[in-house]
């Protein structure tokens, strides 16, 4: 079905068209319409899926029906919040880019950079607002805005929100908008916590639903290399030797560690860029910038870091640590594939994580193939690593259950030729060469 019968401004439809985009991806076919008919909702979908555009071409719609305020009398109509400055800044840009020919304004409020020109584009009435609620709060409670004239209120990926901790920031933020309003909640998952958010801000919502709940994106390859800790450096330069890898997103659980990799793989002449939160916000965007125009091959980052990272291209995620929360194992994933393109996600895996991954196969209903790195050696020698996967097990947020039984039968959904059945403990495949998309976006969803 085109875009064109989803009922969306005629303004809007040429910017998507000029986007490249030919088809709305299944969750756009689903929310745009009752999003245009007023309804709250409830979008349970993982990244990737293009959910971004799914409430953003409603919501302009709306906004460039009722017309645009000129100078002092403007309000700001739409909020955005997001848990991180990376998804804030990837939202910000899709909007720019759907509301490119509509008089709209739109600006972003978050931490680590000067406050200055956010206060400024609060008090302007900047008509869209894309915040992380920290920062926003901080500002509304200092007399900053004018939410008035709110109109539309989105929480975007909220399960992270929760996670992260920004519920009472919320809670507050919301208490000080108007009741009436149309309010979007988009999930990765649907948990009671969420549930409860929706219960407390939402009016009779509609839920919409795409694929699975937290099903990784079905355009990946997941398989795991077995590595004594020792032996991961040198395993992770082995890998970056093949130069299919050309695209290559690394996942450290510590800040420092991320710092330690990307030093080692300079040292071996590999290009690489950081992204953490010890990082200031300018060196964090140019990294990004470095990755996403191929000036470094690799980026190296932490879990919060990459929320929201939306770069198309990426070949290979590999996470040299696994993840200890399977929430995390599937936003990390969904950093390649995204938008149908392929990709492939390599883990790690040490004999302390076994643990991890087994829940990790409980919970997406399968197994994942094991492969050993052909021309690897196994038996070398290597330096001691740090210790700081456990340390991160202690640090970071207590492990959670995950909250839904995994769901069987769905192996077949995988793409066959690169998948095998359950895990092959000790496989004896070989590194098959990679799939290399070619670079920049693939936009066919005639799969989905
Ligand atoms: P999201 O899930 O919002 O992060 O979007 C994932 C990617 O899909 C982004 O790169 C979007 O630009 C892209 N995208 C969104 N909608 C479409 C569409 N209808 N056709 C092709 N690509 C799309």
């Amino acid at each position: 079905m085109p875009f064109r019968t989803l009922g969306l401004d005629a303004k809007i439809l040429q910017a998507v068209s000029e986007a490249g985009y030919t088809e709305p991806t299944p969750i756009q076919l689903a929310a745009i319409p009752p999003i245009i008919a007023g309804h709250d909702l409830i979008g349970i979908a993982q990244t990737g899926t293009g959910k971004t555009a799914a409430f953003t071409l409603p919501l302009l719609t709306k906004l460039a029906a009722a017309g645009s305020a000129a100078g002092p009398s403007r309000r700001t109509r739409v909020l955005v919040l997001a848990p991180t400055r990376e998804l804030v800044l990837q939202i910000e840009e899709n909007i720019r880019a759907y509301a490119k020919h509509l008089p709209l304004t739109v600006a972003t409020v978050f931490g680590g950079v000067g406050e200055h020109p956010q206060i400024r584009a609060l008090q302007y009435g900047t008509e869209i607002i894309i915040a992380c609620p920290g920062r926003l709060l901080d500002l509304m409670s200092r007399r900053h805005g004018n939410f008035s004239g709110l109109q539309f209120l989105v929480l975007d990926e909220a399960d992270r929100m929760l996670d992260m901790g920004f519920l009472p920031s919320i809670r507050k933020i919301i208490h000080a908008l108007p009741k009436q309003r149309q309010t979007l909640l988009f999930s990765a998952t649907l948990s009671k916590e969420i549930e409860a958010l929706t219960h407390e801000f939402q009016h009779a919502p509609k839920t919409i639903q795409i694929g699975r709940r937290a099903n990784p994106a079905e355009t990946v390859t997941q398989f795991v290399y077995e590595v004594p800790k020792h032996l991961k450096p040198a395993l992770l330069q082995h890998l970056l030797a093949d130069p299919k890898m050309e695209m290559v997103l690394v996942f450290s659980r510590m800040k420092h560690a991320a710092d330690r990799i990307a030093r080692q793989l300079e040292q071996k002449g590999v290009r690489c860029a950081t992204l953490h939160s010890n990082r200031s916000q300018n060196q964090r965007l140019r990294a990004l910038k470095d990755f996403k125009s191929g000036a470094v091959r690799v980026l190296v980052a932490t879990d919060i870091a990459a929320r929201g990272i939306d770069v198309d291209g990426i070949s290979h995620v590999i996470n040299y640590d696994f993840p200890m929360h399977v929430e995390d194992y599937i936003h990390r994933i969904g950093r390649t594939g995204r938008a149908n393109a392929i990709g492939d996600a390599i883990s790690f895996v040490t004999p302390e994580d076994n643990g991890e991954l087994r829940a990790l196969e409980r919970f997406i209903g399968r197994g994942i193939v094991r492969k050993r790195a052909e021309g690897f050696n196994y038996a070398a020698a290597g330096q001691p690593q740090p210790d700081d996967d456990r340390r991160g097990r202690h640090q970071q947020r207590p492990p959670q259950r995950p909250q839904q039984r995994p769901q069987h039968g769905h192996a077949s959904a995988q793409r066959p030729a690169r998948s095998g059945g359950g895990p092959q403990q000790g496989g004896s495949g070989n590194v098959r060469p990679a799939a290399a998309p070619a670079r920049g976006p693939q936009r066919s969803f005639n799969r989905w």
